[in-house]
Parts: C-alpha cells; structure tokens; sequence
C-alpha cells in the first residue's frame, strides 16, 4: 500500500511547490524543465533499464513531438490539444519505422545507429525550408484547453507535473503486467523469453516505441514551453544529458530517473551561473563537469544514486501479487493427446559446429506420459539435443517432429505454442525479478492481455489468474515460501527448481529438463523425483539429461545413451546398467 501510495504523497508534495510563499518564480520554471526531463529519463528507464537497450537518440524523439506541434499549430492554426495526439502517432510510427531497422543491429552498433539517427534528425530540420532551417520556428501559441489558459508558469508547471504523474503510473502499470514481463525478460537472456512463447524482437520495438513517446510528448510540452523551436536542443548532446539523467539518477528504477532528471536539469543550471565567474569567459564548462561526474557514478554508483538513496531510508517493497484464491486457473486450450502417442519422434538429427559434429544422425522418441534420461558424458551433444529439439539452435540435418508436427525451422516460441517447456543446463531466470515473477513468464503464452491493457490495469483477472497458477507451480517444487523473494538471491539448486516451476507454468506435454538434480541435496533430489512421477501421472512426458544415476535409474522409464554426439545405447535403465558398451563410454570418460 505504502509503494503506491508514496510517488503520489511526493507528487502532492511537488505540486505544492510553487505554491508556497516566497519560492521564486525561476524555480518553479525550473520545476518544468525537470518535469519534462523526466518524462524523457522514465522512457529511457524502460528501454536501457529494463529492456536493456542504449539509446543516444531519445532528443530526436522529443524533436519529432516539438517540431509535429510546432507546424501544425503556426502552420495550419491548429489548437495545441488537437495536436498532441498527432504528435504521439507520429512518434510513434516513426519510432516503429526506426525500431524495425535499427534494433537488429547487435552490439556496439546499436547505440552508434541512434547517434546516427540524431545527426541526421539534427541536420534535416536544420536544412529544410519546411522545419524553417537552424533559425527554427516560432510563434508557438501556449497550450489552452476549453479557453483555460497554461501560459502562466505556475500552471504549466501543474500540467507537467500531472503529465509526468500519469506517465509514472503507466509504466508502473506496464512493467507489472504480462507485456512489461516480457520486456523485462529481455534480461535474462534472449533464449529463455523465446523459450517460453516470448516475440524479443517485438518486445524490444514495444520499449523503443515506448520510450520514443514518451519523448514526444515532453517535446510536445516544450514546444509549447518555449514557445519556440530550433534543432539545437534536439541534438545529440541533449540526447547524452538524457541518458546522462538516466544513468545517474539509477536506470533500472523509475524513482532514479526522476531523480536523475531533477539532478542533472539543476546541477547543469547552477554550474552555468557558477563556472564563468570562476573561470572567468563564457563556454560550455558544464559538459566537462558532467562528463567527469558521469565517469564518477559509473565508478562508484554504477547503478546510479537512486539504490544509495533508498538504502539510506532503508526500505525495501516486495510487490503484492495477487493470492491464490484470487481467480481460477488459467487452463492451456490444447487439443487432447489421447489418441496421440507420440509427443516427440526425432530422427538422423545433426548438429555440426565448424568440423566438430556435436549431435550425429541421433534418433529416438518420446510416448505421452514417459520419462526418458538422455545420458552420456560430458559433451556428448545432450544439451546441443535440447536446443535442437526446441528450436534454440537451428539443426544441420534430420527431422524433429513435435505432437505430429514436423518443426523443422521453427522459432523457439512457435514450438512453445505446442507445449513444449524447458529448463537450462545454465539457469536462465531473471535476475532482478521476484522467483513468482519468473515464474509467471512460463505463462507467457496462456495469457492475452496486451500493453493497452496491462497499463491500463485493464488486465488484473487475467494476471490472478497466472499469478495463483505461478503459485502453485511454486508451492509444488517447494519454493512457495521464497515467491516474492528476488530470483538472484537463491542457491543455484533452487534457482533450478524455479526454472522447473516457470517451464510447469507453460502447462507443458512434453517437459525437457537439463539437468534437474543439480546441486540439490539428497532429500531434494527425492522430492523432484516425486514431483517428476506425478506430473507423469497427468501425462505430461518428460525428456531428461542427469548424471546422477540413481536419480535417473530410479526415475526414468527408458534411457537414451550418448556419447561422441551419436546413439550409443536405447533401453530400459536394466538393460542400460548392464550394457558393456555404456559402461565402457563411462569408465573410460573417467579414466
Ligand atoms: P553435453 O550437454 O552432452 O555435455 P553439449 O551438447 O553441451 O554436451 O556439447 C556437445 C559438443 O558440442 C561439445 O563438444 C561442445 O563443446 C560443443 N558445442 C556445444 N555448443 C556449441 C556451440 N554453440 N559452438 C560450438 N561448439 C559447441
Ligand atoms: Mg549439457
């Protein structure tokens, strides 16, 4: 209760501000300069904080708002509301247009493609007649709403103010909602999201378009702030004080980017009164300054002064998820398999790394409701088998057919689509989620609500619905006491049990666990394999990979026996123990 209700407590706080007496009038024009900072720095907290993408672009974005306003207003004699949803579709579109070119780009070159971007936004409107060349377009009437005026400071203050309340509340909204997840899975890795029915590549756009409008609306507000518009503060150099306010204040959090914009828009404002009269000529000292402060956040705060701050009032919000009682389930809506015996047949499936030949023309299959080990030495091509089989990695050779469906070509995510769930020989969750959210993205796919929705708040049945169910998926692996705790903070064994319960949460036929036991204690290792028999018992199968061998002996109904990338062995785990041929490959793998 406290986490919600605190942003609004500083709110009131803010707007009460210029209010008071005696508060300069300077101020409170500097209260809207960091309102409409902020709102730049809180998009920048979903695209590099979350969906871990770096921008130097974003000035651009608040130029496409400005300048969409600014013509539209002296051009075309618009009123300054009427244009404010143009000026958001046409960032919008042009971020979407933006986005599907550029953030293909891996790397490096990502971050350089958005300085490029901004140069060319910069010189464009510098070079146009129609954006009226560097001298800029003025003229730009204040914003009026039903002939309610926010010329006067005080008020267009307030309008920022609330503007950059709704804004918070929004993507509050949005990164707590199945969408927000998705994007925020982007940092656990590209494989795992994809894994589980996640589209990064649209994820990634979404945060970028995001991001993108976010910008536009606070270029919208200054257009009409300033009254006046010229490329020069839609340059490159506003894009880095952007991510500058960002990675200050604290990128991953929304409170930093608040702060950081508050931080930077003052200190910048203060060093520019301050630096001639030490220095004694005019210059652009300040960016010296903020470039040596920058390299000192990175070395001593590299998540930014926001984690140092709430670390002083020392308070912590675990986020209330929704109890179980809350909704029912939600169920997969999956044809029944009962006339379907076969979950998965593969056949001569290959695999070649340059000359090495990790999976070579493999073959076996998998019934409903059946527990088979896949086992052999270190390196025998298990795990390249797993990625194969789900789409991580695309097969050299051979046929993989899933519930009857051939998949050969398929993505991760569409294979997800048939139920197929898995877990990571490397555990892949989500670092800074809670283990309950981590889990709920296994649920990726029984879920409809889309970003509208999920910022909206129009979604909290549906996300009942898969929290209850992450839930119990929880309390089955025996971690329901840890849901709310963060995901890092688990031993590795644990951590491995959570990826259990995300990959139940897909509502899976056919479960592929790479190396499960791992790291677990004895009696743990009993419990999973308990676990393991009653999710057989409602016929999900199982594919495994394990070295412990009483766990699989005692486990698995038949054994699939690598070594060197092909087939070495099939059969009962009896006749596997009593196989000259799989206890050679093993002592000698020992030897
Ligand atoms: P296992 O899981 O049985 O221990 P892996 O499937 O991980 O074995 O690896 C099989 C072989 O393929 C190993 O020799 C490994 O070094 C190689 N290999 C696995 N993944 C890659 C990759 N992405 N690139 C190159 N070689 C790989
Ligand atoms: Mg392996």
């Amino acid at each position: 209760m406290t986490a919600r209700l605190a942003p609004l407590a500083l709110a009131a706080l803010a707007a009460a501000l210029p209010l008071l007496p005696g508060v300069p009038a300077f101020w409170v024009t500097l209260g809207s300069y960091v309102g409409i900072a902020a709102i730049v720095a809180l998009g920048i907290v979903v695209l590099t904080g979350v969906a871990a993408v770096v921008s130097f672009g974003q000035a651009m974005f608040v130029g496409f708002g400005a300048y969409t306003t600014a013509i539209l207003t002296t051009r075309y004699g618009w009123p300054a509301f009427a244009t404010l949803p143009v000026a958001i579709a046409i960032t919008g579109l042009l971020a979407w247009g933006i986005g599907a070119i550029t953030l293909r780009l891996k790397g490096h070159y990502l971050p350089v493609a958005t300085i490029a971007w901004n140069i060319s936004f910069f010189y464009l409107t510098g070079s146009l007649d129609f954006f009226r060349r560097f001298d800029g377009i003025s003229g730009i009437p204040p914003i009026d709403l039903l002939g309610f005026s926010f010329s006067d400071p005080v008020r267009f203050y307030l309008l920022t103010l609330a503007a950059l309340v709704i804004f918070v509340a929004i993507t509050r909204n949005l990164l707590d909602s199945r969408v927000g997840r998705s994007v925020r899975a982007l940092k656990g890795g590209v494989i795992a999201a994809e894994s589980f029915g996640v589209d990064t590549g649209r994820a990634r756009i979404l945060a970028f378009v995001y991001a993108a409008i976010l910008a536009g609306v606070a270029g919208w507000l200054y257009a009409h702030f300033q009254r006046a518009i010229n490329p020069s503060p839609f340059n490159i150099t506003a894009s880095i004080d952007y991510l500058l306010m960002a990675v200050a204040g604290g990128v991953g959090q929304i409170g930093g980017a608040l702060l950081g914009a508050a931080l930077v828009t003052i200190v910048r404002d203060k060093l520019q009164d301050v630096l001639p009269l030490l220095v004694g000529t005019q210059g652009n000292y300040e960016s010296i300054v903020f470039g040596f402060v920058l390299i000192l956040i990175l070395q001593f705060a590299p998540e930014g002064l926001w984690p140092h701050l709430r670390a002083l009032t020392g308070r912590r919000v675990a986020r209330a998820h929704p109890a179980q009682s809350a909704a029912e389930p939600i169920r997969a809506e999956r044809t029944d398999l009962a006339a379907r015996r076969e979950v998965l047949r593969v056949e001569a499936l290959r695999k070649t790394f340059g000359g090495l030949v990790a999976v070579n023309d493999l073959g076996f299959s998998v019934a409903q409701g059946e527990i088979v080990g896949l086992i052999g030495p270190n390196g025998a091509g298990k795990s390249t088998s797993f990625n194969l089989i789900t789409g991580v990695l695309p097969a050299s050779g051979g046929r993989i057919t899933v519930m009857g469906q051939e998949v050969g070509g398929w993505p991760a995510r569409r294979i997800a689509t048939l139920g197929v769930a898995r877990t990571f020989q490397h555990v892949k969750l989500v670092h800074g989620m809670s283990v309950i959210e981590n889990v709920a993205l296994g649920s990726h796919l029984l879920g409809r609500a889309g970003a509208i929705a999920g910022s909206l708040r129009l979604d909290r049945a549906e996300e009942a619905g898969i929290f209850a169910k992450a839930r119990r998926q929880l309390e089955r692996v025996g971690l329901a006491e840890q849901a709310e705790t963060v995901a890092s903070e688990l031993a590795l064994g644990q951590q491995r049990l959570v990826e259990i319960a995300r990959a139940l949460c897909l509502d899976p036929l056919l479960l592929l666990l790479d190396e499960p036991a791992a790291g677990l204690r004895h009696a743990e290792k009993e419990a999973l394999a308990d676990l393991l028999r009653r999710v057989r018992a409602d016929g999900v199968s199982v594919l495994l990979v394990e070295h412990d061998m009483d766990f699989v002996m005692g486990l698995t109904d038949r054994l699939v026996v690598m070594n060197f990338g092909a087939e070495l062995a099939q059969g009962r785990p009896a006749e596997i123990q009593a196989n000259p041929l799989v206890v050679e490959a093993y002592l000698g793998s020992a030897a």
